[in-house]
């Protein structure tokens, strides 16, 4: 009975062995798996981001002076930051404060759309994300908003996570993504969003949208959006 005992001791140790090592295996592919999926997840994927405006278009202007060409460039700049420590390849339509439209041009408003449609046909992007203020007559009008194409599920997706993510991390009043019929998401068939980061023509917000710390935080929020609009699409393929 004693060596059955003992038999029978080695068998379960050995069971708690074997079930040990399959524990060990299946967390080892769950791990490995994480890790080649992050990395296709980001390699290979382009990214065209739109700072609104330029040169001698300063867009709106704040309540208190904000010119919205210049916020608009420090948010691009922040969240190509992000995405460029990802591991996304990303383009910009305009680097600094200047315009992308020909001095000689007669209509300066429509040379310097083209230069940002040749921009992002040439790139062949995955996504075009496109930042700017709002304003409005209204000075109580407030909170960020993502636009998309009509009839065009994919921006629609990668809107909706964005604005669900600045719902949910800012402090901005709950909105809903909408279509918009702007030149940007028209010019061209990839996915593209343009998000209105909030107006600056509300005092409180204006205040708000110029604060480094709201700025991280706003960008971290559009950042998770993207990143979970490629998580979805990549594990679709
Ligand atoms: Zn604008």
């Amino acid at each position: 009975m004693k060596h059955l005992d003992g038999l029978k001791k080695l068998l379960s140790a050995n069971k708690c062995l074997i079930a040990i090592f399959f524990i060990m295996i299946i967390v080892s592919f769950y791990f490995s798996g994480i890790v080649a999926y992050s990395v296709s997840n980001y390699n290979g994927i382009t990214i065209v981001l739109d700072a609104g405006h330029g040169g001698r278009d300063g867009g709106s202007v704040g309540v208190n002076g904000t010119i919205e060409k210049e916020i608009n460039l420090k948010y691009t700049l922040a969240l190509k930051e992000k995405l460029v420590q990802a591991g996304y390849r990303v383009v910009l339509t305009r680097k600094n404060d200047d315009g992308l439209y020909s001095e000689i041009a007669s209509n300066k408003k429509m040379s310097d759309m083209t230069a940002r449609y040749n921009i992002i046909e040439k790139t062949n992007p995955n996504l075009v994300i496109s930042i700017h203020m709002n304003s409005f007559s209204l000075p109580s009008a407030k909170g960020a908003s993502c636009y998309y194409r009509a009839n065009d599920e994919a921006s629609k997706t990668c809107a909706d996570l964005i604005q669900s993510a600045l719902n949910t991390y800012c402090e901005a009043p709950s909105n809903q993504s909408k279509v918009g019929d702007y030149y940007i998401l028209n010019c061209s068939y990839y996915t593209s969003v343009l998000i209105e980061c909030g107006f600056i023509s509300n005092p409180e917000e204006e205040i708000l949208l110029n604060s480094e710390e709201y700025m991280n935080r706003f960008i971290d929020a559009v950042y998770a959006g993207i990143l979970l609009y490629f998580g979805n699409s990549y594990t679709n393929i």
